[in-house]
């Protein structure tokens, strides 16, 4: 990956050698190394190779979108590892991380009734206490990751994490609103790439991956699982859809990249998402149900946290050149 990097920063600042020239013959070269990438087992990840829309479809349009989405039966909650918690619904996912001194739950879901039968009602199913709950941390400004907040921080208090640009994005104009979503919770704790929220020992690093927004955070941290560790990232915005944006793309691309050489380094070996439609949470939650003695299926190993990445990075290179390629 290393000598990949290099050769990326001599391809990016030689002028000797500028990158090809994006046609439908480099848009399907990145489409058949995402799929070379993504392998048999990574496959859920291809839907981001899929052409996305380069305006975002009518209000109406999303609002049915989002309400259909809502509407899906949501799966019970589980345990992934040793402190690690599933409290999501079907479409939206949210994890609850345990510490010596509290919870930590990341994306707290759509609405109150999400966050009340699910992440409320979901702790305590698992025999945790949602009074516990001591940090929201939000990978995002989009209402399916705060929407659960207000209930949430009424209830219990629990301080709100997101990162400075996507505050200021909820404070002065929404990318992406909708009728199904609350007014979005306010600022609280702001932080930067790299910064860490720590609890009872735990420390999160709160890693700035911009793209699906601005200031989209990916969390790394470690958990057990039988005592042993294993050190994590939730990565925080998947999709392409804010439109024709090709900056955006390529802070995208960089991030994937910048995220591949933090696995390495830190033995990141496992990746989860806040869709589970991405990482295929529930049907790995279903499979530990049934096999608690069996491998957990959510630890990847580091080189497939990495071919995860590279496919995103790759997904996002073919969209770029779909864009470059447009009138
Ligand atoms: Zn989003």
């Amino acid at each position: 990956m290393k000598k990949t990097l290099f050769l990326g920063m001599l391809v990016l600042t030689s002028p000797l050698a500028w990158p090809q020239q994006p046609s439908e013959a480099t848009v399907e070269s990145h489409v058949a190394a995402a799929r070379r990438a993504a392998g048999t087992d990574l496959g859920a990840l291809m839907e981001l190779c899929k052409p996305a829309p380069s305006v975002r479809p009518p209000q109406e349009a999303v609002d049915k979108g989002i309400a259909a989405q809502i509407a899906r039966p949501a799966p019970p909650p589980g345990q992934a590892f040793d402190n690690l918690y599933f409290v999501g619904a079907a479409w939206a996912t949210a994890w609850a991380l345990q510490t010596a001194d509290g919870i930590v739950v990341f994306d707290p879901l759509n609405n109150q009734d999400e966050a009340a039968a699910l992440i409320d009602g979901g702790l305590r199913k698992l025999g945790l206490d949602p009074a516990q709950i001591k940090y929201l941390i939000v990978s995002h400004g989009h209402g399916d990751h705060y929407g659960g907040a207000p209930y949430l921080i009424e209830k219990y208090r629990p301080r709100v994490v997101m990162s400075d640009l996507d505050w200021t994005m909820t404070e002065t104009k929404l990318e992406f609103a909708s009728v199904h979503w609350p007014s979005p919770p306010k600022r609280d704790i702001s932080v930067k790439d790299g910064d860490k929220v720590t609890l009872g020992g735990t420390a999160i690093s709160l890693m700035l991956t911009p793209g699906h927004t601005k200031g989209t955070l990916s969390p790394v941290f470690d958990v057990t699982w039988k005592g042993v560790k294993h050190r994590v990232m939730i990565w925080g915005g998947t999709s392409f859809n804010f439109g024709k944006d090709v900056p955006r793309l390529d802070s995208y691309i960089e991030a994937t990249r910048r995220m591949s050489g933090l696995a390495r380094e830190q033995g990141i070996d496992v990746m989860i998402s806040n869709h589970a439609a991405f990482d295929g949470a529930i049907t790995k939650l279903e499979a530990l149900r049934k096999q608690p003695a069996g491998p957990n299926p959510f630890v990847m190993g580091k080189e497939n946290v990495v071919r995860a990445l590279n496919v995103m990075g790759e997904c996002a290179q073919a969209q770029k050149d779909r864009f470059l390629l447009q009138p």
